[in-house]
């Protein structure tokens, strides 16, 4: 049968998996991400090999973190250092002689969400809270693209932020008030000296009043119909914690509507579902 084949490529962790014309994923396989990009590719071809068997692949899709050329499919991503400039679709279509398409992992998780989970409206935004932060805006499903296809980074807004610990609020990219510093399962260990799964109920308030200006901030510009919020900090914070975020959100926002502002309905697999939704070519655009 035809199958799609779908790459989540992190920082700590590969996964593929390969999915009937519907999206069902039919096999999965994931590995710890190496330190060689040799291994990588390796490790990458054997489970794609594994996870297609006998099938015909179709097309394949990857998420991985930016920087990247998404027309080229050249790809630097900032936290895997052995991965520069690597022209990763040249390299799978020789391989594999079948479409290839990447994309920066929030704008794949975005598709991903639309396409898999339910998103029915033009103007959607798909955030996810991780070890950094970042988002995908989608209008009528397709991607919002910046100046010379730039992603656009909204981790990195400045935020009118609280802080029990303000000198702790530090941005990896050098600013002193990113919403990512505020946020993100990085940040959160800075300020908090704990991951977030350890936060308490007061700490959890304050990481939601600053996600929910950055919401504000992201509803007044995007005037989107609907934000959904993903990835380990927000699936670990639950429905309690995106809730309180939208209330912040209500309380600041005057003259736009609010957006609909929901968990992930993909949970950590947002990135993968979507990569297998880019491998589909109508979603790839
Ligand atoms: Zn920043």
């Amino acid at each position: 049968m035809a199958v799609f084949v779908g790459l989540d490529i992190g920082g700590t962790k590969i996964m593929v998996a390969a999915a009937d014309r519907e999206g069902n994923i039919l096999r999965r396989a994931r590995i710890a991400t190496a330190s060689s990009l040799e291994e990588d590719l390796s490790n990458i071809h054997n489970m794609i090999t594994e996870v297609v068997m006998e099938d015909e692949i179709m097309g394949i899709g990857a998420a991985i973190g930016g920087p990247l050329d998404w027309e080229q499919g050249i790809v630097s991503p900032l936290h895997q250092p052995a991965w520069r400039n690597v022209p990763l679709k040249a390299m799978m279509e020789s391989k594999w002689n079948c479409p290839f398409h990447v994309d920066v992992d929030t704008n794949v998780a975005a598709v991903g969400e639309y396409r898999w989970g339910g998103i029915a409206v033009g103007r959607f935004l798909y955030l996810t809270l991780s070890t950094g932060m970042g988002g995908g805006f989608l209008v009528d499903g397709k991607i919002y693209r910046g100046k010379d296809s730039a992603h656009p980074e909204v981790g990195h807004q400045s935020i009118h932020f609280r802080s029990s610990n303000p000198s702790a609020v530090q941005c990896e990219c050098g600013a002193p008030d990113c919403l990512e510093a505020l946020v993100s399962g990085n940040g959160i260990r800075r300020i908090y000296g704990k991951s977030a799964e350890n936060l308490s109920p007061e700490e959890w308030v304050e990481v939601a009043y600053n996600l929910g200006q950055g919401l504000r901030n992201m509803a007044a510009l995007y005037a989107p119909d609907v934000i959904r919020i993903g990835g380990g900090v927000a699936v670990g914070g639950r429905e309690n914690f995106i809730q309180a975020a939208r209330k912040i959100m209500e309380e600041h926002l005057k003259l736009v509507p609010a957006p609909q502002v929901e968990l992930s309905r993909l949970g950590y697999d947002t990135a993968l579902r979507g990569a297998i939704a880019v491998a589909f070519p109508e979603n790839n655009r």
